[in-house]
């Protein structure tokens, strides 16, 4: 970050073409799909152009818009960057989007599967339970209406049938996240073919946040555990049955 606007333009140029490679390059996004943006000084935000594939992007190619998606210069910018702005209006903490279609994550999202379940420590600390936006038309503001509900408490989104939005305070973190939740959708993918997933405890949860080795903002990271009790896996029947063994236990019956 520099204060020269000029050359902090110049760097998030530079910074945009690089994650837009890293997407195409590692598979997260194919054609001319995704888009990335990020906060300008001055209430501007530097934007994807449309149709263009993200992995051969050049600098001067990204298009300067206002906080309404109005272009300022450099052509048009992604129809679906109304959901970065919708973004920016509710997080002030937020500079940097990025929109995705991570093949696996997208399949989680295309099943109606959340990733929601306590298992890869570094998504539990860094980003929580990654929810799913009920399904909006693509370019439309449908999308970004259905998305506001749950802006404010996550920073990672699925989209039913369409895809993944990561934002952060940086671009570096906001890309980050998006392999994070591609990466942890591959391996839950992997451990629900292999037909078991062990889910982290409240304990080693909780153990995990207070240790907080990833310098987080997340607090609670509401995703599931494992049962904490065994005995709440037992049914009624069973659970009388053993109370019934133990009090014929302390009588001095037989067991
Ligand atoms: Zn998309």
């Amino acid at each position: 970050m520099t204060n020269d606007p000029e050359l902090e333009g110049q760097r998030l140029r530079g910074e945009i073409v690089a994650v837009g490679r890293r997407l195409y390059e590692r598979g997260l996004v194919g054609g001319s799909e995704g888009n990335v943006s990020a906060r300008l000084p001055g209430g501007r935000i530097l934007a994807t152009p449309s149709g263009v594939p993200k992995g051969f992007l050049v600098p001067e190619s990204l298009v300067v818009t206002d906080l309404s998606g109005r272009s300022l210069g450099g052509g048009r910018a992604s129809s679906e960057l109304r959901m970065h702005l919708k973004i920016y209006a509710l997080r002030e903490d937020v500079t940097a989007v990025v929109h995705a279609h991570p093949p696996t994550a997208t399949g989680f999202a295309i099943a109606g599967r959340p990733l929601d379940e306590c298992v890869v420590p570094e998504v539990i600390a860094t980003l929580g339970l990654v929810p799913i936006v009920p399904y909006g038309t693509p370019s439309t503001d449908e999308l970004p209406e259905r998305m506001a509900p749950w802006i404010a408490g996550h920073d990672a989104l699925l989209l039913a049938n369409h895809g993944a939005v990561t934002y952060a305070s940086t671009l570096a973190r906001a890309i980050d996240a998006m392999e994070s939740i591609e990466q942890a959708a591959r391996s839950l993918l992997v451990a629900h073919l292999l037909g078991r997933v062990n889910r982290l405890s409240r304990g080693e949860v909780d153990r995990l946040m207070a240790l907080d080795p990833y310098g987080s903002r997340v607090r609670n990271p509401g995703c599931t555990v494992t049962d904490p009790e065994p005995l709440g896996n037992r049914t009624d029947d069973g659970l009388r049955e053993e109370v019934a063994r133990i009090v014929r236990q302390s009588l001095g019956g037989p067991a």
